[in-house]
Parts: structure tokens; sequence; C-alpha cells
């Protein structure tokens, strides 16, 4: 079976060895305060830096999932007030998060799926932090990260389905948060976060230690290569692997933005199907969404699966009208290949 889900998504098919390699080499009957696991977690993080060219002076931490992610943002770096710019499902459920643990001053402003972000402005001092869903999986959606002006406050962007898929341009953000069962191809069980100095001055001045997931416990943790808890070590292992496998972003970003352009056009030229998004600005390339009446899209969910391929399902208001497909690193031209003909022959 081919799968096109956006997340869980078709993992690399080189993770069945790695698999076998962690069990043999023992690492995951490893005590994780022993140097063996810390070793591996150093070397996780600066593989992953090198190869997403994640700034030296930003520092990585391994959660168990984005979501937890979104709860240690309203937890440890806010104090005053998180503002959420959001067009879908994804960045609203963030907000609603952010609500029911920052409590007091968190506002949000919902935009239009076809226009750009609003223009951030920034009333003096009201909020810590301003949280942007950079690739809205649900809709197929990105925000142009280069759009968003340096702020006081921190910026926090959600690039679960994004990281790893194309290049980020790391310093316009304070905190990155995702998980490895999108674009990097892994299991599912292993949160990213991503975090500036600015970010950390912050969590330290707010000092919240309330939780064992407080960002502080994290990073301290983190200093001496160990964790806050007893971590995925498989999955940091699978994360391992697959960052030496793979190529540079820069690359990979080449080859993920030539392929969306491929397959919008491709879209764009079938009559019984639509784009979900019109404005060819905000269309994500990692994540695309097609419209087609609820007859046709059940009609060719059933043809693709007797073609042996899964479509991912359209999200909310848009489950019996759209389909999505992920264009993550780990889905081969022939697999794309595959579905164009049977959109073809649809
Ligand atoms: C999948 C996804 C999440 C949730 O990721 P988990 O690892 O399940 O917590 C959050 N944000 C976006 C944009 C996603 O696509």
């Amino acid at each position: 079976m081919i799968t096109f889900y956006p997340g869980p998504s078709k993992i690399y098919p080189q993770v069945a060895g790695y698999l076998q390699d962690a069990f043999n080499e023992g690492i995951l009957s490893q005590n994780h305060r022993s140097t063996a696991f810390m070793g591996l977690l150093q070397e996780s993080i600066e593989l992953l830096k090198q190869k997403l060219n994640i700034p030296a002076h930003y520092h990585v931490y391994f959660t168990s999932s984005a979501t937890e992610c979104w709860e240690i943002v309203a937890q440890s770096f806010t104090s005053k007030g998180s503002y959420h710019l959001y067009n879908g499902a994804f960045g609203q459920k963030w907000f609603e998060y952010a609500q029911k643990i920052a409590g007091g001053n968190v506002a949000g402003q919902k935009f239009d799926a076809e226009e750009t972000i609003p223009v951030i402005t920034e009333a003096a001092g009201e909020f810590d932090v301003f949280c942007i869903t950079q690739n809205e999986t649900s809709n197929a959606t990105q925000v142009d990260v280069s759009k968003i002006p340096s702020l006081n406050a921190l910026v926090a962007f959600d690039v679960t389905s994004s990281m790893g898929g194309v290049a980020l341009d790391w310093l316009k953000g304070d905190i990155w948060l995702a998980s490895v069962q999108k674009c990097l191809g892994l299991p599912a069980g292993l949160g990213l976060m991503v975090c500036s100095p600015k970010a950390i001055q912050q969590a330290e001045m707010i000092g919240e230690r309330q939780h064992y997931n407080s960002f502080l416990f994290i990073h301290e943790n983190f200093e001496k290569y160990q964790t806050h808890y007893t971590p995925n070590v498989l999955g940091i292992y699978l994360l391992n692997r697959v960052m030496r496998q793979v190529e540079n972003i820069e690359l990979v970003s080449k080859k993920t933005v030539a392929r969306a352009r491929d397959f919008y056009e491709f879209i764009e030229k079938q009559t019984a199907l639509e784009l979900l998004i019109k404005n060819t600005r905000v269309r994500s390339d990692t994540v695309i969404a097609i419209e087609g009446s609820s007859a046709a899209i059940r009609l060719l969910k059933d043809k693709a699966n007797t073609a042996g391929i899964t479509l991912g399902n359209g999200y909310g208001a848009w489950k019996e009208t759209t389909f999505r497909i992920a264009n993550f690193p780990a889905i081969e031209d022939w697999e794309i290949d595959q579905l164009k003909q049977v959109l073809i022959d649809f």
C-alpha cells in the first residue's frame, strides 16, 4: 500500500533495518543517564542541526509530541499572554489549549485560508509570545516566515508538517515545534523543539517550574545531554539514523518545492478536481488539498484504494469534499507517478 496520508505518514523503508540495528546494538536497554545514551542524544542533536541548517546558537530539545510543545509554550514562555494567528484546525487547537493553560491574556485572530497572514502589530508589552502555525496541515496552507516582522515578544512557529521538508529561516523565530511523523518520515512518538537564546532567556526570567515538562527542567537536563523523563530512546535512535541518511535541507527543500509546483500544475489540468486553495502565494509545499464533489471524492478514494493507494482524508469541514496528499521527502517520485495515473484514469 502506498500512503499519502499527511501524518502519520509514510516511513522511510530503511527504518525497518534501523529498528533491527537498535535492538542489536543494545541501546534500548541502556539507562538514560548512561554515557551511551548521552552520546546518542548529543550526536542526534548535532546531526539534526547540521542537516536542517539550524544555527549553532539555537538549542534543540526532544519532547513526546508537537501537542506537548504547545503546552510547554503556554506554561513556560508565557506570563503576560500569547497571541495566536491561525487559519485552520491545528492553529485553533493550539489557541484553545493556550487559553486553558495560560488563561489570562490569550487572544487570537483567525484569518482566511486564502489570505496571507495579517501584519502583526505589537501593542507595547501586551503579549510574550506570538503563535503561528507555519504550515497548516488541515487546509494545506503555509505562512511565508520572511513576512513576519521582528518583535519584542517571542515568535513561536508550529512547523510540524514542514520541518525536514522545506528549508526554514530559523532566525525568524524563537520557538519552533514539530514532531517526527510527518516530513521526517519516522514513527510517531517524538516531538522536537528548537529554541533561540532569546527564548531561553525569557523562560529564565519567567522561572516557571511547576510541571514535569517545565521548559527550564528540560533545558537544564539537555545541557548535560540528559532528559527530564525516561525518553523515547528508540525514537531518538531512529531520528539519528534518518538524519545520517537524508541530504542537507537545502537540497531536500528544492526537491519538495519543485515536486509541489509540478503536482499543483498537474491538478489544475484535471477537469473533475480543483485545488482547495486558489491563492498560489499561500499554498503549502508539503501538504496539498484537492477538492471535488463529495460523490467524486468518494469514488476517487475507492479507485485509489483498489490501486493500492491511500489518500489523506479531508479535515473538519472539508472532510467529504477534499482529500489531502502529503508531499513529504520519504515519498518517492514513482509513488507520485502512480497517484497521477490513478487521477488521470479517473
Ligand atoms: C500533526 C500536527 C500536530 C500534532 O502533532 P502531534 O505529534 O500529534 O502532537 C500539530 N500541529 C500540526 C500543524 C500538525 O500537522
